[in-house]
This record gives structure tokens, C-alpha cells and sequence, in this order.
């Protein structure tokens, strides 16, 4: 057990009497790294996003503060304390005042052990339950009723509970989701959702985890508010990510992109279209302005790709236009900034450009623009990613309530190289001379390339 420096003491944590008498009945001489960092912030009623190992102390790190903020001592005397919890009152019929959710069932006993442990000198006595499944749900239908104040619960049967109306959740105060990797995996992850919708939105959220998947990032956004971060250094830069958006009308997005680039130092920039044709029209409009930019999908040989990439890696290129599936293959993970110039198709897709911004010790940025035609699929990312972000204007580029008309997709002539022996034959059908040098190439009409992105709604305009 990794403990913290001798002079770090669970003293200078100003804890109750009875607090400090249970964790010496524990044996706890020190704290851990993960108590020292995780319990002041706790104890201010702090969101706290800890990576933690099992093993590390973390039931601890996250039972103290919460019960002793639960200590009927004295507490509105202690200067910058939680005063969420009135010690002198205890969680009414059915409900609930702290909720943990673990992913199995032993857990789910431990800590409530642990929870019950700590607690035992606090008068009046707290009840600390714990609940899960593959057990007869009425013994815990029956022990709910007269309010639980910490209840640890897998997620299925905390639904299950609520569904049978044998829990109230109005009086949650903190919610502590341990081993939050594991639990948004698989069907976890949907009955993680469903729970937090059911919880009031003013509480104070904990979450524990070993790892920091994207799932995590995703649920951190929709539930926490400016969480104290613990320990999740090589993580912080997916969650140190700004994101903009900006809205304009379709037919000024390359004067707005031409303008952002100009008027910020971004060192390199990657800008995401939906389409390759979009990419090199943009590398286009851009040199226009005087705006080097250099376009990547996969129409170019893959050679000529891998020397762009390999001069964007090297700094060479500030500009790189590229298509999500060319840019899936960047392995480039610390870009001070992404620009959507189209929205991406998926969701996923979203949180993946975002995923490729922030530098080590720097905020990254990505910018998505936005048309009055994407408004809408936007606004699906979002519900999707859990995200609510506001809408920007620039100034000089403000968007008109009427959205101007869309250009016309006209077809495009593409000349199709024939084979001698296809000339000839078409020469002889079409009863001209044969001559296949002289025979002028043939045109055909085909339909221009479709933008990926917003298909649908393109379609219902
Ligand atoms: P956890 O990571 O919460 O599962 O805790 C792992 C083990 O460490 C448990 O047996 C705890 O009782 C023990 N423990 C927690 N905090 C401390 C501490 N400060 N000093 C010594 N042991 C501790």
C-alpha cells in the first residue's frame, strides 16, 4: 500500500472525533496518495475524477469525506466545509442520500462494509446499504423503506428498485460511480445513463477509475461540473479540450476559416471536410487567400500521402485538409487545433477529431462550423456525446436568419478515356471514320460526388 509522506496525517484533514476514532480502529496510520489528493476536494463538495487502482485506498478516499460531512460534530464551524448534509437529519422513507455504483456484487458488499465501518461512532446512526442482483429483490425492497443514507448498488437492480417504486431519488446528494471503466462497457453503459437522468442535477458526482476510455470522457462532459482531476495526468489533455462552435451561413465558411486562420497563431492546424472534391476545392479557395494548405484523402497515391503526413509530423505543413478516413490514419495525437469545416457523419467520428487536439500542459481547440443546413446534425452530435455547447457568431460573419440559397449541384462532365479497340467500335457505330486518332474523347455525364456528411438532411431541404 502506497502511503503518503510521514508527515501527512489524516488529522490535517480537520475530521470529526468520531471519524478520526474509526480509522484508527481500521489500523490506518497514514493516508494514501489517493486520500491525500482525493478528501479536501471531496470535503468542499467538489466533483472529483480520480484514476485509481484497486488496492490504492480509494473506498477510503471517498467514505471519509462523505461521512464525515454526514459527522453530526460540530460541523458548520469547520471553515470551507460541505454543508450539503444536515447531520442532525437522515435519509427519509425510500430514500437515499448518497448513491455508489460498482459494477459487481462483492464490491458492492465491501463498500458498503467499508461505509458501515467508518461510520460506526456517528450518532444519529447512519445506514449504509448495499444492493444487487441475482437475489430476491424484496428483502431489499423491504429494507429500503425506511431510507438507506449511503446504498451501494449494482446498476441493474438499482433500475430494477426504482421501477418497483422502492426508491426515491430526490434526495441524492452525491453520487460515486467506482470502477467507472467498467461500467461503461457493454449494457452497463446504457443503465449508467438511464440512472443519472434520474438523479437530481444538483449533487456532488465522484467518479474512480483504472483506465480512460472514451466512454468516460463522454459521460465526464455530460454529468460533471469542472471536476477536480486526481492523478489522470496522461488523460487530462482529452478532457483540457475547447470546443467551439461557430455558426455561419454556407456561402461565407471559407472567409470565416480564411479569417481564423489568419488571426490565430495556431502552429498547425488539420481541417476536416466531408468529401474529397471538398478538401482540394478548399486547398483552392484557401491559396486564394494567400492560405498554403495541402489536401489528404484517399484519391492520392499512398506514397504521396505518406510524404504529406510525414512533412505535417514534421511541422513542414501548417495546414493539413483531410477527409476522416485519411485522418484516421494520423497518428498525430497533439494538434493545437482541429477545424470542422464539414461536420463529420457520425458522432464517433466527432469525438475522435477531438480526440486528435491538446497538447501536453495546453488547452487544444476544435472549431466546428456551422451552416443553417447542419444545425440540425449537429445538434443529434451533441445529444449523442452528451455535449451542450454554445453557439458562436464572429463578427463580420453573422449568420442571416434566411439562410441563403444552396448552390445548385450542377453534373459534372468527366471525360472518359476509351481503348483503341472501343474507339474503333464506337467510330463504326456511330459510322464515322475510323480513324481512332482523330476520334475526339467521348463525354460522359456522371453525378457529382455526394458530401458524406448530412446526407439526410440535404435530402429534406
Ligand atoms: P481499496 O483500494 O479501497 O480497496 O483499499 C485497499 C485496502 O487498503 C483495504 O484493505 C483498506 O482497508 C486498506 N486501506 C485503505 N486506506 C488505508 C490507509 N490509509 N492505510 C492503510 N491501509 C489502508
Amino acid at each position: 500500500m502506497k502511503t503518503h509522506s510521514p508527515q501527512a496525517s489524516f488529522e490535517s484533514f480537520s475530521f470529526s472525533v468520531d471519524i478520526l476514532a474509526a480509522i484508527k480502529k481500521m489500523g490506518f496510520e497514514t493516508p494514501t496518495d489517493i486520500q491525500l489528493k482525493t478528501i479536501p476536494a471531496v470535503l468542499e463538495g467538489k466533483d472529483v475524477l480520480a484514476r485509481a487502482d484497486t488496492g490504492s485506498g480509494k473506498t477510503a478516499a471517498f467514505a471519509l469525506p462523505l461521512l464525515d460531512s454526514m459527522s453530526n460534530e460540530n460541523i458548520y464551524s469547520r471553515i470551507g466545509r460541505d454543508k450539503r448534509f444536515d447531520a442532525a437529519n437522515r435519509a427519509a422513507s425510500n430514500c437515499v442520500q448518497v448513491l455508489v455504483l460498482v459494477p459487481t456484487r462483492e464490491l458492492s458488499i465491501q463498500i458498503a462494509e467499508v461505509f458501515t465501518q467508518l461510520a460506526e461512532n456517528i450518532i444519529p446512526a447512519i445506514k449504509c446499504q448495499s444492493v444487487y442482483g441475482g437475489v430476491k429483490i424484496n428483502p431489499q425492497m423491504m429494507a429500503l423503506r425506511g431510507g438507506t443514507d449511503i446504498l451501494v448498488a449494482t446498476p441493474g437492480r438499482l433500475l430494477d428498485l426504482a421501477d418497483q417504486n422502492a426508491i426515491k431519488f430526490n434526495q441524492i446528494k452525491a453520487l460515486v460511480i467506482d470502477e467507472v471503466d467498467r461500467l461503461m462497457k457493454g449494457d452497463f453503459q446504457e443503465e449508467i445513463e438511464r440512472i443519472s437522468k434520474l438523479l437530481p442535477n444538483k449533487r456532488q458526482n465522484l467518479m474512480f477509475t483504472a483506465t480512460f476510455p472514451e466512454s468516460i470522457s463522454r459521460l465526464v462532459r455530460e454529468v460533471m461540473n469542472e471536476p477536480t482531476i486526481i492523478n489522470m495526468d496522461e488523460f487530462v489533455d482529452e478532457l483540457e479540450i475547447e470546443q467551439r462552435v461557430i455558426t455561419v451561413n454556407h456561402n461565407q465558411k471559407n472567409d470565416l476559416l480564411a479569417s481564423l486562420l489568419n488571426n490565430n497563431d495556431w502552429e498547425q492546424v488539420l481541417i476536416f471536410c466531408s468529401a474529397k472534391r471538398t478538401c482540394d476545392n478548399l486547398v483552392k479557395k484557401l491559396e486564394k487567400r494567400n492560405i498554403e494548405a495541402i489536401a489528404m484523402h484517399s484519391n492520392k497515391e499512398q506514397s504521396a500521402r505518406m510524404k504529406v503526413l510525414k512533412r505535417f509530423k514534421e511541422g513542414e505543413i501548417r495546414i493539413l485538409i483531410a477527409t476522416d478516413v485519411a485522418a484516421r490514419g494520423i497518428d498525430i495525437k497533439q494538434l493545437p487545433c482541429a477545424i470542422n469545416y464539414d461536420l463529420p457523419r457520425s458522432p464517433n467520428d466527432y469525438i475522435h477529431r477531438v480526440g486528435r487536439t491538446g497538447r501536453a500542459g495546453e488547452k487544444g481547440h476544435v472549431i466546428s462550423l456551422i451552416a443553417h443546413h447542419e444545425f440540425q446534425h449537429f445538434s443529434v452530435i451533441e445529444k449523442y456525446n452528451g455535449l451542450n455547447l454554445k453557439r458562436e457568431q464572429i463578427a463580420g460573419f453573422e449568420l442571416d436568419d434566411v439562410p441563403p440559397p444552396m448552390p445548385r449541384k450542377s453534373p459534372k462532365k468527366k471525360k472518359v478515356r476509351l481503348s483503341k479497340k472501343q474507339k474503333a467500335r464506337l467510330s463504326e457505330e456511330q459510322g464515322v471514320s475510323n480513324t481512332a486518332e482523330k476520334t475526339n474523347p467521348v463525354e460522359t455525364t456522371v453525378e457529382q460526388e455526394e458530401p458524406a456528411v448530412n446526407a439526410h438532411i440535404w435530402g429534406k431541404r
